[in-house]
């Protein structure tokens, strides 16, 4: 077995996990064997004829996006059967072998398909953004030129990006839509440069696109050399008509430590932001969450849910999963007293007391890992899961600046423990992952 192919498939398996019924995953998904990295191709091995075609028409779609997500140098997955293994293992490749340049159109696969325009909820903070985006879905390319999100987090910024995405692959499949995040260009980046100073294939993965997005785009503040990328790419797509989306936290007036040339580049289309929801906002945006998970929850409690939260809709919906976990574990309609209940599991944060050490030993002990492998770099999948609850448990317990979590794993950038952050908190509707953040919850005060 070729051991790049391993390690792809492991971090892919992490994600997959996640998004495949516990049933599906362990009969269809874990039973594949990673064989070998192979004309940029991910090849896997199916135990059987039958697995091969049931992974290849049920799961092909998240694998594919699965492994986007964690290489750019591999766009494409081939299942084979266990019949099959002779014609590529004669050719076993190394890393060197793939490590030239391979130029694949990117597929639109990162793309979430759960955030769209049906699913956002439009008020007073936001419509002019929705407004804008909406514009660009229809006609790419054409008006607002690029689109540039501002707005605090967990405003629905990456949520409207998605949705721009997801409309203009309908309306326009044959379309080459990139989406990434300021953060994986930094790291592509860094990778190419390294094996290659003129790096084409980075140039043409970015360039040969009709819509790219970037999410976050103030964390290319201070690095030369992505802006110096970006602003090459922004022209080349800019003057052949293509269309740009950038979000970021703030104006490109604030992003400080940018080349001026790009941050006018920036204002050159039309710049939206997103403020706080109102009220009534809030309350609509519970309404559409829960019945999302086909929950009806009455009025008066999604009314005190929205006055709890104020400014942050990921927190928001971090609460309603909350409160829908609790009501099924208590076998209990949602209340006004389970909301309370949901509130009073955050408050733990105020208690002070605890630092960030009691926490990586209480996932040490819940997970029963060495704390260098918590706090180091290896990416196998019995340490990622206890790695990104005890990130995620800190950002919820502790003060902490994501910068200083960073530093505790092993200087990881303060992007990825956002990231990490995120995504565990998309999973809260998992009991799995409840049980496991409160486990190092409870262990914590067991000090
Ligand atoms: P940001 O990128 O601004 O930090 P996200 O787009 O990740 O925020 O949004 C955080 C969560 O809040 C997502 O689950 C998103 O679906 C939800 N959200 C934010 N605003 C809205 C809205 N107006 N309607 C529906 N969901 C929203
Ligand atoms: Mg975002």
């Amino acid at each position: 077995m070729n051991n790049e192919a391993k390690k792809v498939w492991e971090e892919m398996l992490v994600l997959l996990e996640t998004e495949i019924n516990i049933l599906s995953y362990d009969v269809w998904i874990k039973t594949l064997e990673p064989l070998a990295l192979h004309d940029g191709k991910l090849i896997l091995v199916a135990p059987s004829e039958w697995g091969k075609n049931e992974a290849n028409a049920r799961f092909m779609p998240l694998i594919k996006a699965a492994l986007q997500r964690v290489t750019s140098l591999f766009t494409s997955v081939e299942i084979i059967c266990d019949s099959e293994r002779e014609k590529f293992s004669s050719r076993e490749e190394t890393y060197e072998i793939v490590e030239e340049p391979i130029v694949t159109a990117p597929e639109p696969l990162s793309i979430n398909l759960k955030y769209n325009f049906e699913n956002f909820v439009v008020g007073k903070s936001n419509q002019l953004a929705v407004a804008a985006a909406r514009a660009v879905a229809e006609e790419p390319g054409v008006r607002y030129n690029p689109l540039f999100i501002y707005g605090g987090a967990g405003l629905g910024k990456t949520h409207l990006m998605h949705a721009i995405g997801n409309s203009i692959r309908s309306s326009h499949p044959k379309y080459k839509i990139m989406f990434t995040s300021s953060e994986k260009f930094v790291n592509e980046l860094v990778r190419y440069i390294g094996r290659d100073k003129d790096g084409p294939s980075f140039r043409d993965k970015y360039r040969n696109v009709d819509v790219l997005m970037v999410d976050d785009i103030q964390f290319i503040s201070g690095k030369p050399s992505t802006m110096e990328e970006i602003f090459h790419t922004f022209n080349e797509l800019y003057d052949s008509n293509k269309q740009l989306v950038f979000t970021s936290d703030r104006p490109p007036k604030g992003i400080p430590d940018i080349d001026e040339r790009l941050r006018t580049r920036f204002e050159w289309g039309f710049t939206a932001d997103i403020q706080p929801p109102d009220l009534e906002t809030r309350i609509a945006i519970l309404r559409k969450k829960a019945q999302l998970q086909k929950y009806n929850i009455s009025m008066d409690v999604l009314a005190f849910m929205a006055e709890c939260i104020s400014s942050n809709v990921r927190e928001m919906e971090g609460l309603l999963n909350k409160v829908i976990l609790f009501s099924q574990l208590n076998h209990a309609q949602p209340s006004i007293d389970l909301v309370k209940e949901a509130i009073n599991d955050y408050s733990a944060k105020s208690e002070g007391e605890i630092n960030a050490d009691d926490i990586v030993d209480a996932t040490c002990k819940c997970y029963n890992v060495r704390r260098e492998d918590l706090l180091g770099k290896r990416k196998s999948k019995d340490i990622v899961e206890p790695r990104q609850i005890c990130i995620y448990v800190m950002t919820e317990m502790l003060d902490l600046p994501l910068k200083a979590i960073g530093d505790i794993f092993g200087g990881r950038d303060h992007t990825t423990i956002m990231y990490t952050r995120d995504k565990v908190a998309q999973m809260l509707n998992q009991p799995k992952i409840v049980e496991a953040i409160n486990n190092v919850k409870n262990m914590v005060y067991k000090k």
